[in-house]
């Protein structure tokens, strides 16, 4: 079976972030990623697609990657509107004319996609509560436009039904976690043509840790499986991607564990990354 992952965080180790962050902060730790693509490497994956960060980790790694025969994709960091969710893992804007020059940042570091935080993060304690992200329907739209006519196709990290279809309707080309969507918003998905990354590990990983509620993240994650299972029968374009790197998710540890969660649900695609756009 081909092994790849479709979401990652080279920079982060799953374990600290505030340690990351010491570890980066004079620029990124060319040891520390080195050791991530040879396990990657090792464990026998050819491709890596990653979600961000804020140090250039991610770009390093994409100027190492050939030395491990890893395809690396990265948007080298994640977009995300000031005031919402999104500044551990990239840069902010506060207005279009912002995100155009952060979009200038994209095309100068030769990245291979635009990374969007579209949406706030869940809370693990209350069942459908999601934090503010204030990024309206008129803007998306601007933002996609943008990003497409500079060429890149648009991940976005959304979670919520109505921000999914909101997105989807923007022309978003992944929806990554995309955690509380209606059924009918896979339709969407199929119509538009359009990725999903459901990143069911991150959020299992979470069960059992202390401020955490289990009763909520089985609640999430069983309506969660039952929508990959639908977007399976609909040929949907699914993507595993682990999250690597963020809380509780080990690099290669648990790729290999989203990546057997996937292709159990669907066995006939696990080329579906190959789908996924170099450069528009
Ligand atoms: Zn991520």
């Amino acid at each position: 079976m081909v092994k790849y992952d479709a979401h990652v965080h080279i920079a982060l180790d799953g374990a600290d972030y505030k340690e990351m962050k010491r570890l980066h902060q004079d620029g990124p730790n060319e040891g520390h990623i080195r050791a991530l693509l040879s396990a990657y490497k090792e464990a026998g994956f050819t491709f890596l697609r990653d979600g961000g960060d804020k140090w250039g980790c991610s770009l390093l790694a994409k100027s190492l990657a050939s030395e491990y025969d890893i395809d690396y994709r990265t948007p080298g960091f994640a977009i995300y509107k000031k005031g919402s969710y999104g500044s551990i893992l990239g840069r902010s804007f506060s207005d279009i004319n912002e995100f155009k020059e952060l979009l200038e940042e994209v095309k100068k570091n030769n990245c291979d996609f635009v990374k969007i935080m579209g949406s706030g993060i869940m809370d693990f304690n209350e069942y459908g509560v999601i934090s503010e992200c204030t990024i309206l329907p008129d803007e998306m739209k601007d933002m996609i436009k943008m990003s497409h006519n500079a060429g890149f196709a648009v991940m976005v990290h959304c979670n919520g039904n109505e921000k999914i279809v909101n997105w989807l309707e923007a022309g978003a080309d992944s929806i990554e976690h995309g955690y509380y969507m209606d059924e009918d918003t896979l339709d969407l998905i199929k119509e538009k043509r359009a990725f999903w990354t459901p990143t069911v590990i991150p959020v299992a990983a979470l069960a059992g840790q202390p401020g955490f509620n289990e009763e909520v993240i089985k609640r999430i994650l069983q309506k969660h499986m039952e929508n990959i299972h639908k977007a399976a029968k609909l040929g949907i374009n699914l993507l595993s991607g682990s999250d690597a790197g963020s809380f509780m998710v080990p690099h290669v540890k648990g790729s290999l564990k989203e990546l057997a969660l996937i292709s159990d649900v669907d066995p006939g695609e696990d080329s579906t990354y190959l789908r996924w756009p170099r450069r528009l």
